[in-house]
């Protein structure tokens, strides 16, 4: 294969945080899908990563060490995308863990509140069903609430779970003090990695997203399931226009009640060589 037919999706969870697929299985099927590379990108942990570099090693699987920062500006969550920061760097560690322990406290929030909209559902239960699927129990979600809520009878479905109760603005939505998106990227690039602002489409935020590149970002996420293709070519342009790096990933969390949610491993790639650009950005923290 010519090196530019190699290709590199750079967005995909596993079970050390919500995805289905444990670090190893989401390799295996990176190398069936016939891609180059894969980016392990979970919600605030890089516990998949180990697991899923010896499968990569095994199989000729090229895997980058990533992160997906849930941070938030204005009570609107921001994810910001890290790739290859130093993992056994202390300060990066201390500040992992400790965006860990608010998703821990903001996870009992929600069942109280939960409890108090007359659902009997403990943290106990979370955990059992988010252990079930070998998901680590220090970075439950609220994906492992709404499986709950559905085994417990409260929702019909995940998507029912998030729409009644777990969506932004709903009953039992509760957001958290969090780091800013411009302190998620500060916190990359001083672990000596790169930051590539998520799914801009979702947050309907040009102007931060800009300011965002223009400070630090290296890149932006361009194509992703959740894009049309209007979306794609305004990031497009607005990453150009700032001298950013257009990437592309499928976000992918495994087969969820029957659909892949959001996209199927491999259906957002980029050649590569954006995959070495990226390395370029790393490490240049000032
Ligand atoms: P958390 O990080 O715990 O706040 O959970 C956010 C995650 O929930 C997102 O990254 C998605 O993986 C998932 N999610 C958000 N909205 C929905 C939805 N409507 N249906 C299923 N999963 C969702
Ligand atoms: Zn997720
Ligand atoms: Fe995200
Ligand atoms: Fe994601």
């Amino acid at each position: 294969m010519a090196i530019t037919d190699q290709r590199a999706d750079l967005h995909a969870h596993t079970t050390a945080s919500d995805g289905m697929l444990a670090p190893g299985a989401l390799v295996r099927l990176a190398a069936q899908a016939g891609l180059a590379a894969v980016a392990v990108t979970d919600h605030d942990t890089t516990a998949g990563v180990d697991e899923a570099l010896a499968e990569g090693a095994r199989l000729g699987v090229e895997v980058v060490p990533g992160i997906e920062i849930s941070a938030y500006a204005d009570d609107q969550a921001i994810h910001v995308l890290g790739y290859c920061m130093d993992l056994g760097d202390a300060d990066w560690q201390r500040r992992i863990e400790g965006l860990r322990g608010g998703r821990q406290r903001r996870n009992e929030q929600i069942v109280a509140r939960l409890n108090a909209l007359g659902i009997a559902l403990t943290m106990e239960q979370v955990r059992r069903i988010a252990g079930k699927a070998g998901t680590a129990e220090e970075t439950l979600g609220r994906p492992h609430i709404a499986a709950a809520l559905v085994a417990c009878g409260a929702a019909a479905s995940v998507t029912d779970a998030f729409e009644r109760y777990l969506g932004s603005g709903c009953a039992a939505y509760v957001a958290i003090p969090r780091l800013s998106p411009h302190e998620a990227v500060g916190w990359i690039r001083e672990a000596g990695g790169a930051a590539v602002i998520a799914h801009p489409g979702l947050y309907r935020r040009d102007d931060l997203v800009e300011r965002l590149l223009r400070g630090g970002a290296a890149g932006l996420e361009v194509s992703h399931p959740d894009h049309d293709g209007e979306d794609e070519r305004r990031y497009r342009a607005l990453a150009e226009r700032c001298g950013a790096i257009a990437t592309a990933g499928s976000d992918f969390h495994g087969e969820r009640e029957g659909g892949a949610y959001h996209g199927a491993l491999g259906s957002r790639s980029v050649p590569v060589e954006v995959l070495r650009r990226i390395a370029r950005a790393c490490g240049d923290a000032t």
